[in-house]
């Protein structure tokens, strides 16, 4: 991010920079700020919330710069402002492990140490420590999120509903045309399409946001707002990191899509007032659902190596997350493995994805015949294909990635820093930067979730207190 925000390495190892962005100096003629914003929280309006531990700084070459955790702001309610050491990296190496799979996301700039101790009950169940205050500077087109527009909507404030609303279009969708009606129309459309495409991302990488609560929704369709997101081992569509959310799992993986879905009808209803027509706003929305079943087979042919479309792709599909259900295999290993399969010898299918069983002595019976027809299906399906095995091999490794930023390596870059070594928080941002490679010096971290991790507090089991 030091780059296109325009510092050099002297900049960022200046006594200037530090104190900018720990908030201990304003930057000249900017006027920091913290925006008021409202929000549905797991279903229920919550009305207004804003930024309580964020403070934009201002623009550095249109991008926003801002601190979280630099203390309170007129938003922070009965809290603190802060933000602790643990969350803070988790933050800066995932949101900067996004945007290298190619997923729109905020970025970090920086992560400090404050120096302060703060109190948080990790799992709000009675037992509050103290842990190393920190802040991450982090950078965005924008931090606007559709609660921005829902609190002037909820408040009846269609004045400032517009300037927003016109803001936001002329700034940030200036090509959609002079704001009016119509283009209202189409910025909504807009907003849906990149909501999409980010929970679409999502559900390629097996990434599971854990709080997609409509203040967490950036108007930009970037992955905002790092809190108890995990990333899934065992593929399991009803899996969340949250155990805030551990009764209903609203925010599971695999009803992310219609969270977003349900998210985009409350910004609908925000942006109604500037509209005055229901039907326009519900055939976008109506197009959402459409979209997504296209764009989901799209991605999952993708995964699978499949670039013509065949009609019966969704029942491979299908048939293969039957499968993957069943019995718990680690995700991003078995499709990193599958791309190495050869449809010329589907019985060595099951010895190539061996490694990415958890439990491989489950593998028997009915379970293992139902895994064997999977890949006599898969194979007879790549004839069809005309592509060359060593390019279906490539194309398929830049769909699924080698690394991902697995919920245990976060947690032991965080128990080394708050030790005060901070080689392994180095150590996993350099070989998040390219999680599409070989990488064989860090082949060490291609391997399944130990099992010491499993119910481990950090690791699987995670909750909003950050
Ligand atoms: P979240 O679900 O973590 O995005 O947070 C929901 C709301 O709580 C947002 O308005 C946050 O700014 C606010 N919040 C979370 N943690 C703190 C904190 N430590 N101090 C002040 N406000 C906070
Ligand atoms: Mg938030």
């Amino acid at each position: 991010m030091q780059q296109e925000l325009g510092f050099s390495d002297e900049d960022i190892q200046s006594k200037e920079f530090l104190l900018y962005v720990t908030g201990n100096a304003n930057i000249e003629n900017s006027k920091p700020f913290a925006m008021c914003y409202a929000g549905h929280q797991f279903g229920n309006w919550a009305g207004q919330l804003g930024d309580g531990r964020a403070i934009n700084l201002g623009e550095i070459k249109n991008w926003a710069l801002q601190l979280k955790g630099a203390g309170p702001t007129p938003y922070s309610r009965t809290a603190d402002g802060l933000a602790v050491l643990r969350s803070s990296i988790r933050e800066y190496l995932c949101s900067e492990a996004m945007h290298h799979l190619g997923i729109p996301s905020t970025r970090s700039l920086s992560i400090s140490l404050t120096g302060d101790q703060v109190l948080r009950d990790v799992l709000y169940n009675g037992n509050p420590a103290y842990e190393k205050g920190a802040i991450v500077s982090r950078v965005a087109k924008t931090f606007l999120r559709f609660g921005n527009f829902e609190i002037f909507a909820a408040r009846n404030d269609l004045k400032n509903l517009k300037t927003l609303t016109d803001y936001t279009i002329k700034n940030h969708f200036p090509r959609l045309g002079n704001p009016c009606k119509e283009v209202y129309l189409k910025f909504f459309q807009e907003v849906t399409n990149k909501t999409l495409e980010m929970i679409i991302h999502w559900q390629r990488v097996g990434f599971v946001h854990g709080v997609m609560n409509t203040d967490n929704m950036s108007i930009l369709g970037l992955t905002i707002d790092y809190g108890p997101y995990g990333w899934l081992e065992g593929f399991d569509l009803g899996w969340t990191p949250n155990t805030t959310d551990k009764q209903h799992k609203r925010y599971r993986y695999g009803n992310q899509p219609n969270i977003g879905l349900w998210n985009l009808y409350q910004l609908a209803n925000a942006l109604y007032p500037l509209i005055n027509a229901a039907a326009p706003l519900e055939k976008i929305l109506e197009g959402y659902k459409s979209s997504f079943a296209q764009k989901s087979l799209e991605m999952m042919r993708a995964k699978l190596g499949l670039f013509l479309a065949e009609k019966t792709d969704i029942n491979l599909i299908q048939s293969l997350e039957d499968n993957l259900q069943v019995i718990e295999i680690d995700m991003t290993i078995f499709f990193r493995l599958l791309s190495s399969f050869k449809k010329e010898q589907p019985e060595k299918g099951i010895e190539l994805i061996q490694d990415a069983f958890y439990t491989p002595d489950k593998l028997v019976g009915e379970i293992l015949n139902d895994w064997k027809h999977w890949f006599d299906s898969y194979a007879k399906r790549l004839e069809k294909e005309n592509i060359s095995y060593e390019e279906r091999e490539q194309r398929m490794k830049t769909t699924n990635p080698k690394y991902v930023l697995r919920n245990y390596m976060a947690q032991l870059a965080i128990d080394k820093a708050d030790k005060g070594d901070v080689s392994l928080v180095k150590e996993v941002y350099e070989l998040l930067k390219k999680p599409y490679s070989e990488q064989p010096e860090f082949e060490h971290w291609f391997a399944k979730r130990p099992e010491w991790a499993r119910h481990k507090v950090g690791c699987s089991m995670l909750s909003c207190s950050s």
